[in-house]
């Protein structure tokens, strides 16, 4: 429900990345194909795999357009159309000779091109393992040629060794990568997190409220500023780790009743605003009534109970992030002044 970072728009971007991607990728392969057949120089690979490999990337635009495909089962249905590809091709420069004769040659900037894809689309370590399945399919292939006696000339030697070493070191450097992209992930979580509710923080909140007011329609995104009543108290008669527990149980209830989309922030130290989308002032109203009964009605640790106030505003033509809330913060001023344990609309 409130999650700090925000997984959709980061799918929605991958999606048309690849509704992008992959029809170029079609004409790609359909051009690479009618050039080699005016050349002359289809071989048998190129002539039956390269139409099929078209023939995939636009059955994969398709998928993922009437979204009938994620944009992870597209992007893992390209990784293995190309490595197929990719390893046929090298299965018949081995068993055509080719590769013993005159090394490698496009081939060599082609094959490698699954480390980075896979890198993108899989998690590391899974990018990793495929990655080096392929790689060591790929040196069997190579040294089974050898094996069956044939002789490569020195340069086509010289192309083996070079292509086979500068794979691993992609593969080394691709991993180093992947590692650190892991840790800005970490990173980038504990930037948007609060450690004590696991709720956005206030960055992640700002952020967010930013971004739904740039596409909002006025009084129809509503902000809710809700702050506990007296909890000083709570932490001088129970102690900072109950409190702590309070606000915990608190966030825990508030994150319940919300829907998806609305995005719940610990604001402050225990103060939380809600973000709600779609909702109108008289709605927000209703859901600061309802969401301080979530709190009020029970206990929330041990015997203790607590109290919400809170104060309401949506948003207006020409609201910023900040006027938005200071309107709201004044209305929560206002339900505090006039006794707490209730909601107060903005004026
Ligand atoms: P009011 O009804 O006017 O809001 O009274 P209040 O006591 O809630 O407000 P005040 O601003 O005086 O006190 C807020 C308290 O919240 C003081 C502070 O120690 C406590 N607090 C803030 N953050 C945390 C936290 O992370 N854990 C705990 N246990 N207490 C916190
Ligand atoms: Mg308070
Ligand atoms: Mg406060």
């Amino acid at each position: 429900m409130a999650s700090p970072v925000d997984p959709a728009a980061f799918e929605a971007s991958r999606r048309r990345t690849g509704l992008l991607l992959l029809p170029l990728a079609a004409m790609a392969t359909a051009g690479a194909w009618l050039l080699s057949y005016a050349n002359h120089s289809l071989n048998p690979v190129d002539r039956w795999f390269l139409p099929l490999l078209s023939l995939e990337a636009l059955a994969l635009t398709a998928l993922l357009y009437f979204r009938r495909f994620s944009v992870r089962e597209a992007e893992v249905g390209a990784l293995g159309g190309l490595g197929l590809y990719q390893l046929l091709m090298l299965l018949y420069l081995v068993v055509s000779g080719e590769v013993y004769r005159d090394g490698f040659g496009a081939t060599s900037l082609w094959y490698p091109l699954i480390f980075p894809l896979a890198f993108l689309v899989l998690p590391r370590e899974q990018a990793l393992r495929l990655s080096v399945a392929y790689y060591l399919l790929g040196l069997v292939i190579g040294l089974a040629g050898m094996a069956l006696g044939a002789a490569p000339t020195l340069k086509a030697l010289n192309s083996f060794v070079q292509f086979y070493v500068v794979c691993v070191a992609y593969l080394v450097l691709l991993d180093i990568y992947a590692r650190v992209r892991e840790q800005y992930f970490v990173m980038r979580h504990m930037a948007h997190t609060d450690p004590l509710t696991g709720l956005a923080n206030r960055r992640a909140g700002r952020e967010r409220l930013e971004h739904a007011l740039g596409r909002a329609q006025p009084g129809r995104v509503a902000v809710l500023l809700a702050d506990l009543d007296h909890f000083k108290e709570v932490n001088d008669r129970y102690g900072h780790p109950v409190g702590d527990q309070v606000l915990r149980e608190v966030a825990f209830r508030l994150d319940q009743e919300l829907r998806e989309g609305d995005v719940l922030v610990r604001w402050g130290g225990e103060e939380f605003l809600i973000l709600a989308q779609g909702t109108d002032l008289e709605q927000a109203q209703h859901l600061a009534q309802r969401l301080g009964r979530a709190v009020q009605d029970e206990p929330v640790v041990g015997t203790i109970g607590v109290s919400l106030s809170f104060g309401v505003a949506v948003f207006r033509p020409g609201d910023s992030a900040e006027t938005l809330v200071e309107r709201a913060d004044r209305a929560l001023y206002r339900a505090k002044h006039l006794g707490r344990r209730r909601v107060e609309l903005e004026v």
